[in-house]
């Protein structure tokens, strides 16, 4: 195996008084669909916008492609594709118009642009909603006009919060599986998510996070081997203790029962 894409050491992060991030140390490799599990307000969302260069850390170590996060927060940004949480669209454009921006933006030269717009559109089945404004589209689709645009420059990082939370499972299958893809061409995708199926189904390798700590990590086969048990609740459950749990297992119900 190469060098490892992202190096995190004893990365803290506070808010105030607030400690969201508690000596984090991770290492994620080229071609890894690592996934981020744990409840909410575990310190997801910050710890990625830190791998993305764009929220300050307080102390610590981060490498991305071997640049620092701070330092390098340009070249960062050209090689990283994040999909944020709640995506900011503009509902006034249509998504054709919104990728030809984001791909200016980008610089991504004009034909190239009109083939990857069409592709994509292609892929998540959206060809039909791409001349309508975005304002007036579902929230899956916005959804997906949010992580094209997160891609269409062919980012070697990709970073996703929760993406699959809006998508049908036919939708999130698709994402699922370009995914796969992506890894299989060594590109390296940090994916967080607080459904623990989304976790099972696509992620080579799994980090429990609780309170701003990485409580286990390793294959799921690891984390089970290491637990005695068989299932990832029940090894969610044994790292996170007994207590903040209702969200999780409230969405793994609500999974389970679909
Ligand atoms: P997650 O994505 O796992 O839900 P977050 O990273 O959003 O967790 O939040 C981690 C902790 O930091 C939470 O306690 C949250 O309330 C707090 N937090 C997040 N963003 C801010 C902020 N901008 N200012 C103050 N506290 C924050
Ligand atoms: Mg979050």
């Amino acid at each position: 195996m190469g060098k490892p894409s992202i190096v995190v050491h004893n990365l803290i992060k506070n808010y105030g008084q607030l400690r969201a991030l508690d000596g984090i140390d991770l290492e994620i490799n080229p071609g890894e669909v690592f996934g981020l599990l744990g409840p909410n307000g575990s310190g997801k969302t910050t710890f990625l916008r830190i791998v993305c260069s764009i929220l300050d850390y307080t102390t610590g170590y981060v490498r991305v492609s071997g640049l620092d996060v701070v330092k390098d927060s340009m070249e960062i940004k050209k090689i990283t594709g994040y999909v944020p949480e709640t995506p900011v669209l503009y509902e006034s454009l249509t998504p054709t118009e919104f990728l030809n921006f984001i791909g200016s933006v980008r610089r991504i030269e004009h034909n190239t642009l009109a083939r990857r717009i069409e592709s994509f559109a292609h892929a998540f089945e959206i060809e039909d909603n791409m001349n309508t404004f975005i304002g007036s589209l579902s929230f899956g689709t916005k959804q997906k006009v949010a992580i094209i645009s997160s891609l269409i420059h062919d980012p070697e990082i990709i970073i996703l919060d929760e993406a699959m939370n809006g998508l049908d499972p036919r939708s999130a299958r698709i994402l699922k599986n370009l995914l796969t893809e992506y890894s299989a061409q060594g590109k390296t995708i940090i994916f967080s998510t607080h459904v623990l199926e989304v976790a099972e189904s696509v992620c080579t390798r799994i980090a429990i996070i609780y309170k701003g700590r990485i409580v286990d990590i390793g294959t799921l086969a690891e984390l089970r081997q290491r637990s005695g048990s068989k299932r990832l609740e029940d090894i969610f459950l044994e790292a996170t203790g007994e207590g903040d749990l209702s969200p999780v297992i409230k969405s793994l119900k609500e999974t389970m029962s679909r």
